[in-house]
């Protein structure tokens, strides 16, 4: 059998010291997972389970790209997050063997169409137009999990250098553990598997010229231009 058209090459984010690439299979996103910032977009935490939304893995965008403003969006927003690289199979896994399985992390943005998933809450549908579309998952280079011990780390984001989101990784209200933990009850986690872990408050508009800078310590940095619509 052939295909009728060339098949896509696979998203692969670069490694960190390294030559070699993590090829990406899922994208899954945590909601709501800095107190702060379910607070600014009008929610309560929702203390019984973390939830989700995925992106298309061809959503993924490499740093240092300069992209178009996206079609369809007059409130396009940043999310500063912090990054977790799955490198192992994983399915109903339990929290204490859960960091077994991480490969590394990342510093990334999950870009939003605001507008778009304000719709969908407001009338009760999915979220896709507003989180999953080209370009919305921008990830850095991948630090190997020996390198990087989850603590207290600074996860912080400036728009033209001015600060936006500043928060810390101890914020986080689900766990890393806990979420692969959680997400490994609902599917066989693999190795590619990417989890957005959620967004500190701070989050905002960005329009055509802006330049977005994240940083977490430790990790690589995170930049995204916005360029003129299309
Ligand atoms: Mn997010």
């Amino acid at each position: 059998m052939t295909a009728i058209f060339d098949i896509p090459p696979q998203p692969q984010v670069p490694i960190a010291g390294n030559d070699k690439t993590f090829p990406v299979h899922r994208i899954f996103c945590v909601g709501r997972n800095y107190a702060a910032h379910a607070a600014e977009m009008g929610h309560e935490v929702d203390r019984e389970a973390p939830f989700y939304f995925c992106k298309t893995p061809s959503a993924i965008c490499h740093t240092g790209s300069t992209i178009p403003y996206p079609p369809g969006t007059e409130n396009y927003h940043h999310e500063m997050e912090f990054v977790v690289a799955i490198g192992k199979p994983a399915f109903r896994v339990a929290e204490k063997d859960a960091m077994d399985v991480v490969f590394g992390y990342a510093t990334g943005l999950d870009m939003t169409r605001r507008d778009r998933q304000q719709d969908g809450k407001d009338k009760g549908r999915p979220w896709d137009l507003g989180k999953d579309f080209e370009d919305s998952a921008v990830i850095a280079p991948i630090t190997p999990a020996a390198d990087f011990t989850i603590g207290t780390q600074k996860i912080e984001m400036t728009v033209g250098g001015e600060m936006k989101q500043e928060a810390t990784l101890d914020e986080l209200i689900w766990s890393v553990p806990e979420i692969i933990a959680h997400l490994s009850r609902y599917y066989h986690l693999q190795p590619g598997d990417l989890i957005y872990t959620g967004t500190p408050s701070g989050v905002g508009k960005v329009v055509a010229g802006n330049t977005i800078h994240g940083t977490i310590d430790g990790l690589a940095p995170v930049d995204l231009t916005i360029g003129a619509a299309e």
